[in-house]
């Protein structure tokens, strides 16, 4: 590597370096030359891309992003530009930057959405290749050779991001809940459900606590309900219902494809948004992520899995069609699974499907908690 720090003049090191920058326009990473330059506005880090005109960030403006890169990796930002990244990787040009950058560790404003948005679309436009095309093609193969230990840690990781990115709080992702009763009122659920059934692992089923309406599996049979999604229900049925299908999802293995996109995906716009989890832009990305994953056949049959589990429980499946109804006439939220269902063009299908598998029931029908237990999971974040 070559890097030489020179000291000048008084005590300020000099810094000449190598670094990897993404300038926010294009979805690519270019290899730049760095310096440390005095000018009459105060000290500028020059970085000269290849083939680009060079950049300029004074010191005083330089954010470090938290939490994105590794421990060998600083991650830095210009503060008013919310795009551009900067790598810096070579352990003396880090401990210039820190001994040299006062502002390092305040918080950037949050401002210039507008460009934000714009640079985003463009953004999803050239980085959706690697993200719809090239990832895909990638994953279908590698989900052959995933053993269930790599699925469960796929799974455990993507939670952990998506708890990050979803919380307005970058130090405190999205917490899940764990009221004692509602904990049990759950696990009577999960195992009147899954009574009979033979899975490929455990399900392990979490709630978090976020307003948004939505349920979601990842790999390795770790199912996610949002806490929005329990207020929408206006019987535990219907959580069942939601349940259900995501558990079909396990079943058919739907999460381990999609989630190595995901993750792909995750970790892509992660790299890119870094500091903006919580931002409009990140939660319309990662709903996307986590809704749209699966082809309308996987949720035909996610759905299938549910009537029948559903009717070898003892619960109507025409509950997960009144989930369904719910979710529809909750139409002005355009939050999570409503505008994903919404712009499904099979969801009439869906409903009539779950309407006509009541006759699949074979017991009498009896409610899948009792009132105590239904009070206890309503108020599992509490
Ligand atoms: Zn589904």
């Amino acid at each position: 590597m070559s890097e030489t720090v020179i000291r000048v003049g008084r005590s300020a090191p000099v810094l000449r370096s190598f670094a990897d920058y993404l300038d926010g326009e294009q979805a690519l990473v270019q290899r730049v030359e760095l310096e440390i330059v005095e000018t009459v506005r105060g000290p500028e880090l020059v970085i000269r891309p290849p083939e680009a005109p060079e950049v300029r960030w004074p010191l005083d403006d330089i954010r470090v992003v938290p939490d994105q890169a590794g421990k060998d990796v600083l991650m830095l930002r210009l503060a008013d530009d919310p795009v551009s990244r900067l790598l810096v990787s070579d352990e003396e040009a880090r401990a210039i930057i820190r001994a040299r950058c006062p502002n390092l560790h305040q918080r950037p404003p949050v401002k210039k959405r507008a460009r934000l948005l714009a640079w985003s679309l463009g953004a999803v436009a050239s980085v959706g290749l690697i993200i719809f095309v090239l990832v895909p093609l990638l994953s279908d193969r590698l989900a052959v050779f995933l053993p269930p230990e790599g699925e469960k840690a796929l799974g455990d990781v993507t939670f952990e991001q998506i708890r990050t990115a979803l919380s307005d709080n970058e130090f405190l992702p999205v917490a899940v809940c764990q009221g004692r009763s509602g904990d049990r009122a759950l696990a009577v659920m999960q195992a009147r459900l899954q009574g009979k059934l033979d899975l490929p692992y455990p399900v392990s089923l979490s709630v978090l606590d976020h307003k948004m309406v939505n349920a979601f599996t990842l790999p390795g049979g770790r199912v996610i309900l949002f806490r929005g999604l329990i207020d929408a229900a206006e019987t535990p049925d219907e959580v069942a219902a939601v349940l259900a299908h995501e558990v079909g999802h396990v079943v058919n293995r739907d999460p381990t494809r999609s989630a190595l996109r995901s993750a792909g995906s995750i970790g892509v716009l992660g790299l890119l948004f870094g500091d903006f989890a919580g931002g409009t832009v990140v939660l319309f990305l990662l709903n996307r992520l986590i809704d749209a994953t699966y082809s309308q056949d996987a949720e035909a049959a996610a759905d299938a899995f549910a009537h029948q589990a559903l009717a070898d429980a003892g619960v109507p499946p025409s509950a997960l069609a009144t989930m369904f109804e719910r979710l529809l006439e909750k139409g002005g939220d355009a939050d999570g699974i409503v505008a994903h269902f919404q712009a499904h063009p099979k969801l009439g299908d869906r409903i009539r499907a779950a309407r006509q598998a009541d006759r699949l029931l074979e017991a009498p029908a009896s409610p899948v908690l009792n009132d105590v237990q239904w009070k206890a999971l309503q108020g599992i974040c509490r």
